[in-house]
């Protein structure tokens, strides 16, 4: 971008992306990592203690990242890492089940009481491929709806309009996904409640389910209007489809029952992934015992997984959930609110038109006067803005998401002194944006 002043050098960090860049595509194996929104040289990590990260040029940076949602009580979480040395011990997969698979899945279903019955698997693209499987297994139908912005995963007939990764690379839709995998998807308005009911009036019987996030996250936070998800809840009640409610990202994250806790709104399927695993890849799906119960080898609707439920990744999903009590989560609020008000009172400052959305400790800051309810009004959103806040940000020692299109996380370690520095770093990003 042509007059923002890029981050400093990272010479370390460059030579790695460049030795990457000849063995992996992009250099990178998750798109968004590549600093492509925003560019610069990608930091490659070596640790992260607490709040903080380091690169491999030894530069620390308070994270507002947080590996995208897992390291919810900060990195190398004493207990955690304990979790995880015990079961590393104990040998790190068996293909058979394992008690602690059992004990992941009676805490998940202890906490949402819509999920009578739980599935492991090893990502939230898995347990949101799987769950629409079952949801089509189960109904007899074909066609899926899905809300603009919204990201479920990179699961074939859900990469129609899929926010941040897309959004960030500007591409329209991937090559590789067939017209028939597409042509079942019907993208809708988020927040839009006549928009689900005239699908359901022009496709009738044949929708077999609406997937939204609970809280989208992957357009920039976007939270639902009020009504909004028990609104999708009574639609397919009435309709005969199912209600799948993706709490990759805010399950566990916004309270001890994730955004259900909060809304209480009773989806027929969720889908669980991030905080769940403690850093480690665990995900899972859950739902109505009928309709779980229709998978293998209970039911005929085939599902798998070699490392499902694997036994270190329980051992340290288990370990983290049972450290987040109700102080956890006042603590995770605070934090967030607090972060909140310094970025605003920054921004307000230097007159740049901003928004911070948010739902419950998640949030974004929208560059745009616009109040942000759907995609379209995310994607009004002034990016240049946030391209030169990210590096002044970065510049000073903070590691923001590398796209506009992402929600900030905070976690249980972020302490006076990182926000101290957060503090430090916002009056010359905000100037860097105006
Ligand atoms: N669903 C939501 C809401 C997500 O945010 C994500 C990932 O960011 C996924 C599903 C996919 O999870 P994973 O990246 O573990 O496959």
């Amino acid at each position: 971008m042509d007059g923002v002043t890029r981050s400093i050098e990272a010479p370390v960090s460059q030579t790695l992306y460049d030795r990457a860049a000849s063995v992996t595509p992009g250099g990178v194996n998750s798109p968004v990592r590549a600093f492509g929104a925003v560019g610069g040289t990608p930091r490659f990590m070596v640790s992260g203690t607490g709040p903080y990260l380091i690169d491999a040029d030894g530069r620390e940076y308070v994270d507002l990242v947080c590996s995208w949602g897992p390291m919810i009580l900060g990195h190398s979480h004493p207990v955690v890492l304990e979790a995880v040395r015990a079961a590393v011990e104990r040998g790190t997969s068996f293909g058979t089940p394992t008690p602690g698979e059992v004990e992941l899945a009676e805490e998940i279903v202890a906490r949402i009481a819509p999920v009578e019955r739980v599935r492991l698997v090893s990502s939230g693209t898995e347990a949101t491929m799987s769950a629409i499987r079952l949801a089509r297994g189960f109904t007899g139908r074909a066609k899926v709806i899905k809300f603009a912005g919204c990201y479920h995963g990179h699961v074939d007939a859900l990469l129609a309009s899929a926010g941040s990764g897309v959004a960030t690379f500007g591409l329209p839709d991937t090559p590789g996904v067939t017209g028939a995998q597409a042509g079942e998807t019907l993208v809708l308005p988020y927040n839009d409640p006549a928009a689900v009911a005239e699908a359901f009036e022009a496709h009738p019987g044949e929708i077999a389910c609406v997937i939204t996030e609970a809280v989208p996250g992957n357009m920039g936070v976007v939270p639902p209007a009020p009504g909004f998800n028990a609104g999708l809840a009574e639609l397919c009640r009435r309709h005969g489809a199912l209600l799948i409610s993706d709490e990759v990202m805010t399950g566990f994250r916004i309270s001890r029952q994730g955004w259900f806790g909060v809304e209480g709104v009773e989806a027929d399927l969720f889908t669980f992934g991030k905080v769940m695993g403690g850093g480690f890849p665990a995900a899972a799906f859950g739902g109505r015992a009928d309709v779980m119960d229709k998978l293998a080898p209970s039911g005929p609707v085939y599902q798998a997984g070699t490392l499902s439920g694997n036994p270190v990744a329980t051992a340290a999903g288990l370990a983290q959930l049972r450290l987040l009590d109700d102080a956890a989560y006042a603590r995770l609020d605070a934090t967030s609110a607090r972060l909140r008000e310094l970025a605003a009172e920054a921004l307000t400052k230097e007159g740049v038109a901003h928004r911070v959305s948010a739902a419950g400790n998640m949030f974004s800051v929208f560059f745009t006067d616009a109040e942000v309810t759907d995609f379209a009004t995310a994607k009004s959103q002034a990016t240049y803005r946030y391209t030169a806040f990210f590096h002044a940000m970065l510049e000073r020692g903070v590691y923001l998401p590398p796209s506009a299109f992402e929600a900030w996380f905070v976690s249980t370690a972020h302490d006076e002194a990182a926000l101290e520095r957060i503090a430090e770093a916002l009056p010359a990003a905000a100037r860097a944006a105006a």
